[in-house]
């Protein structure tokens, strides 16, 4: 028999197929499957327009046959078949596949992505068999025809006999080797297992030969093996059902069998649309933080289901960073099966399904702030993190949608509270929404430069997180209230505005002297207008803050940013007193004096001292 050659760009893929180093070569049956349902879908619509035709549901399955004999694996189906033609220029040919065009040389080298992510059809059968056989007989014909091929060099085709319309894929399994055992393609629980995974939600029933266990009639003991034909699919997925018919019990099931996570959900939230776009969802939003969330290793996405069938296991594309916390699926009818990943990314369902799904996530956690707020909660000492994140990156892209969803403690209600709750107590004559930084809330209560905000009766966020007075400073505004740090040189409150001014003159010779002691380490020294009890602390001038210091000094690629520190002292403390003596008196006191007010006021800060062992000299000193 004349053996005909592959197409040029077919022999391509299908020396990929052959040679993959592919670990999850457990694909081709889920292509094979999906290509069987496909055939039966074929015969359905037929049916619904061909008088001649009826589609009687029950003459529709797909069987999947292991022999551990003769290693085989056949995939049966009663679907519409193939002509001699249809079978030369269908597996002859990669007909529609787009997937190899958009990738160089190298990268199909690899072969990873699209053999694991997208339908790459039939010849994802070449991954596990040597010899792949197909007989068919399309739908209005007698004659049946036999396709086989044992790989690149080419493939036969000739005549044959068959009884029922249809196709029948004979795989004639490799043989095991050091890397790979294909034996277990032929094991009946994991064929199952294979099914359940990536086609359950098939429309038609996938149907197995299982092997089970009886008593034997008549006997007590005796156990005898018998065979009985099952279905393996649940050819209905949940998403399909109406939410009507579904419990909260059924969305966590299924949330545990996806194994989205191995918290129950906080939140499940059931889309489906039908409009210019169809396509249904079920999405989670997580209780607690999967252990690598806030590592690189941790991967976006949603599972892609294309009409039932898993094409993709982590669409990146359906969620934004900020949600990149939200676990679940979408299915969509619009989608092609065979679509590579550079075409999903410029598909335009997808980009509108992604615009939906982020509107409809936003709304579930509006939704939840507002009527659970328990939950919210919860939900936001877990990936409120994400969400100032959000805000700050893409340059403030997104703050917008996400400023409203953001919490901070609040030193009044001590607890934590929305920023429209905080301008909703704004009293009339507060001009700014104060924030105080520190490494937590019990060590910001004790800030002095709290005190004349405190003092007043204003009502401050305490900003814990790296992340928050970044992001704030992204924001700039909310309700068009300006963000202010207590420790910022206008504070907006006037009291006392020429009283320190004069001071401030009075003693610009004590101040300059400080200045100098302090030189390189402070950009001046002056009176403070926010401090109350307390002799000290530091505040900064301009764009980087003392807060924002330490983070970017934390970062791997520390810039060596420096805020432009200002030493802020108490007028009406009697170290200032002190201080003045000192000037006048004593110029080594005043040195001495100087560097622990400012060493002290650096602890307050949490900055570390530069010469701790000069400190505690300074203090024994003080004590003689
Ligand atoms: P795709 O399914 O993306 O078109 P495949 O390589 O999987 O690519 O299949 C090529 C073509 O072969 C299909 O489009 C279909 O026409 C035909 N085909 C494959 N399997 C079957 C089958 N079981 N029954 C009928 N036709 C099939």
């Amino acid at each position: 028999m004349e053996k005909r050659q592959f197409q040029a760009e077919s022999k391509r893929l299908l020396e990929m197929m052959i040679n993959s180093i592919y670990s999850q070569k457990e694909v081709f049956l889920r292509e094979l499957i999906s290509n069987a349902s496909d055939a039966i879908d074929k015969i359905y619509y037929k049916a619904l327009t061909d008088e001649e035709l009826t589609f009687n549901q029950d003459d529709y399955y797909i069987k999947v046959v292991a022999n551990k004999d003769d290693r085989t694996l056949k995939i049966i189906d009663t679907g519409i078949g193939m002509t001699k033609e249809e079978l030369e220029n269908n597996l002859g040919v990669i007909a529609k596949s787009g997937s190899l065009a958009f990738k160089t040389e190298n990268e199909i080298k690899d072969g990873h992505d699209i053999i694991g992510q997208f339908g790459v059809g039939f010849y994802a059968a070449f991954m596990v068999a040597d010899v792949v056989t197909v007989i068919s007989r399309a739908l209005g014909s007698d004659e049946a025809y036999k396709w086989q091929s044992e790989g690149a060099d080419g493939y036969t085709i000739e005549r044959t006999e068959k009884d029922e319309v249809g196709t029948e894929i004979i795989l004639k399994m490799k043989e095991n080797d050091e890397e790979e055992s294909y034996d277990e393609y032929l094991d009946g629980y994991r064929l199952q297992t294979i099914i359940k995974k990536y086609s359950d939600f098939i429309r038609y029933p996938i149907k197995m030969d299982l092997t089970k266990s009886r008593k034997k009639e008549g006997s007590e003991d005796q156990y005898e093996d018998y065979v009985e034909e099952e279905t393996i699919n649940s050819m209905v997925p949940i998403w399909r059902k109406n939410k009507s018919e579904l419990t909260t019990e059924d969305y966590e099931n299924f949330y545990n069998e996806k194994r989205y996570g191995f918290d129950k959900p906080l939140k499940h939230i059931h889309i489906s649309v039908d409009g210019t776009i169809r396509y249904n969802a079920i999405l989670y939003i997580p209780e607690n933080i999967p252990f690598d969330y806030y590592s690189k290793e941790y991967e976006k996405g949603l599972e892609l289901y294309s009409n039932g069938v898993l094409i993709m296991n982590k669409c990146s594309d359906l969620l934004p960073d900020y949600f990149s916390f939200v676990k679940g699926l979408v299915d969509s009818e619009d989608l092609s099966l065979n679509i590579s990943r550079e075409m999903l990314q410029h598909d335009r369902q997808l980009k509108l399904i992604a615009k939906n799904i982020n509107k409809k996530i936003k709304g579930e956690l509006q939704s939840l702030l507002k009527n659970e707020r328990d939950k919210y909660e919860i939900f936001y000492k877990a990936f409120g993190r994400q969400l100032k994140f959000g805000v700050y990156s893409d340059f403030g892209a997104n703050k917008e949608t996400l400023q409203d969803l953001l919490m901070f403690y609040s030193s009044k209600e001590k607890k934590m509270v929305t920023l429209d709750e905080y301008i909703s107590r704004m009293p009339e004559e507060q001009k700014y929404i104060y924030y105080a930084t520190g490494e937590s809330i019990e060590r910001i209560e004790k800030l002095p430069q709290t005190e004349l905000v405190a003092d007043k009766g204003y009502e401050i966020l305490y900003f814990t997180e790296d992340i928050d007075e970044f992001a704030i400073k992204m924001l700039m505004t909310y309700q068009e209230k300006e963000f202010k740090s207590v420790s910022s040189g206008d504070l907006g409150i006037e009291e006392n505005e020429t009283d320190t001014e004069s001071k401030d003159e009075e003693n610009k010779e004590l101040f300059n002297e400080m200045k100098d002691i302090l030189a390189g380490k402070v950009k001046d020294v002056r009176v403070s207008k926010r401090l109350k009890s307390h002799p000290v602390c530091l505040t900064a001038d301009g764009e980087v803050t003392i807060e924002m210091e330490k983070v970017l000094n934390a970062m791997p690629d520390n810039q060596n940013v420096k805020a432009d520190k200002i030493l802020e002292i108490n007028s009406n403390h009697e170290v200032f007193e002190a201080l003045k003596n000192a000037f006048a008196n004593d110029k080594e006191k005043l040195s001495l004096y100087t560097n622990l007010l400012y060493n002290q006021a650096l602890l307050i800060e949490g900055l570390p001292i530069q010469d701790p062992v000069e400190f505690t000299n300074d203090i024994c000193k003080v004590m003689l």
